[in-house]
């Protein structure tokens, strides 16, 4: 049957500016710092929020079936309403932007968003994307202005690649677009690998083996709660010390200075010099002390934490002829009122329940 997220609990463009009375006309820009004196300094596009793999983590095959509604695509924002938020989130201080989705490949007008993003100066501009569809476009992404690429990829194992993407995924076609983002210039190229217990754990090592001494930077990244519909059980999680240690034994690693603060990855080279790998630790060891980063979904929902309930749309404001200033007016409010470090919160009491109003992580951008 035909399934609708509603979960979507949007504040009004109105109901924000009611947070703060005082505030009426605000057109004044520069950096802006949250409740915990964050500053914003890093975005996330969605782009979609479809995807051609069903990872049971993720986007679970039973819930997103063949009749399951995605967002109407008139929501999704144009690659110019893309690029106008983009500059209005710079203009508060993000220097980092990094587009997703769902599977940011599957949009037809990908190179378009990234050609208009790439127009920003100064911005650091980044895809992740599941590598499927990426043979084909590295090329005129490269081509388009993207910098640097992550690709996510949980095993090189076949049966258990297939398993870890839902039974939608092929090896073959990602390890294709690894080769042709190396060959067109994409640099550094990251791999995402999200580790469960007893589904790819066992094959981490063989990864980690392919890739060493490739320039390619694996990180592993543990298995969170996000969202609401992945089953997520605390004793599927492996953790990274249990990870570094495994890979510790074997290649002797160096823990490595983070290249910017608020880093997410802990970064380790190899003492035998080839090269570096990555740990994001969101469940056992949280960061949102120096979280800095906004969501926006590809219906121009904008979300300030990984497990929000709620988010502002501004697509409404954007297409009725919002300001920029009304804009920034709204951003500046919205992060100035941020609370948000609920991986903190949610410290060792892991095993509680999952809240049933959280958004999907493919929905607002993973
Ligand atoms: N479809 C693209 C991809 O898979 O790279 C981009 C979107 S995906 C939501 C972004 C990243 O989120 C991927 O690296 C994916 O592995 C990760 N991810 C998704 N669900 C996760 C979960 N429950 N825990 C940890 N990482 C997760
Ligand atoms: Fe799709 Fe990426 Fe989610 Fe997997 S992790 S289902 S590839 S959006
Ligand atoms: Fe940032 Fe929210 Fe994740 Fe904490 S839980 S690091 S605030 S996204």
């Amino acid at each position: 049957m035909a399934r609708r997220e509603n979960r979507t609990y949007l504040m009004g463009w109105s109901s924000i500016f009611e947070m703060n009375s005082s505030v009426t006309q605000l057109t004044a820009s520069g950096d802006v710092k949250d409740t915990w004196n964050r500053p914003l300094r890093d975005l996330r596009i969605s782009v979609i929020d479809r995807c051609n793999y069903r990872c049971p983590y993720c986007m679970p095959d039973e819930v997103y079936g063949d009749g399951y509604e995605f967002l109407p695509r008139r929501h999704w924002l144009t690659p110019g309403e893309i690029k106008r938020v983009a500059g209005l989130f710079m203009q508060l201080g993000v220097t980092k932007l990094r587009v997703t989705g769902g599977e940011p490949l599957l949009r037809r007008d990908i190179v378009e968003i990234v050609s208009g993003l790439n127009e920003l100066p100064g911005l650091d501009l980044a895809l992740t994307t599941n590598g499927a569809l990426l043979a084909g476009l590295a090329g005129e992404l490269k081509a388009a202005g993207l910098k640097r690429i992550t690709i996510s990829l949980d095993s090189l194992d076949d049966a258990v690649f297939k398993q870890m993407s839902g039974e939608k995924g092929n090896i073959a076609n990602v390890l294709k677009g690894v080769e042709a983002a190396r060959i067109v210039g994409l640099s550094p190229i990251k791999l995402n690998v999200v580790v469960q217990k007893s589904k790819n754990d066992h094959t981490v090592l063989d990864l980690v083996d392919h890739f060493r001494g490739s320039g390619a930077i694996v990180r592993f990244i543990e298995y969170m709660d996000v969202g609401t519909l992945n089953g997520w059980r605390l004793d599927e999680v492996v953790t990274s010390k249990v990870l570094m240690e495994q890979i510790d034994e074997r290649w002797s690693l160096k823990p490595v200075e983070p290249n910017y603060r608020g880093e997410v990855a802990q970064r380790y080279v190899f003492e035998d010099g080839q090269g570096e790998i990555g740990f994001i630790s969101s469940v056992s060891e949280p960061f949102c002390g120096d979280c800095h980063r906004a969501r926006l979904s590809a219906d121009g929902t904008i979300y300030t934490c990984l497990f929000a309930k709620q988010g502002i749309c501004v697509r409404e404001q954007l297409r009725a002829g919002a300001s920029d200033a009304d804009l920034i007016g709204l951003l500046q409010n919205l992060w100035r009122h941020r609370t948000d470090r609920y991986s903190e919160q949610r410290g060792k009491e892991t095993t509680k329940k999952v809240s049933k109003s959280r958004i999907e992580m493919y929905r607002m951008g993973g």
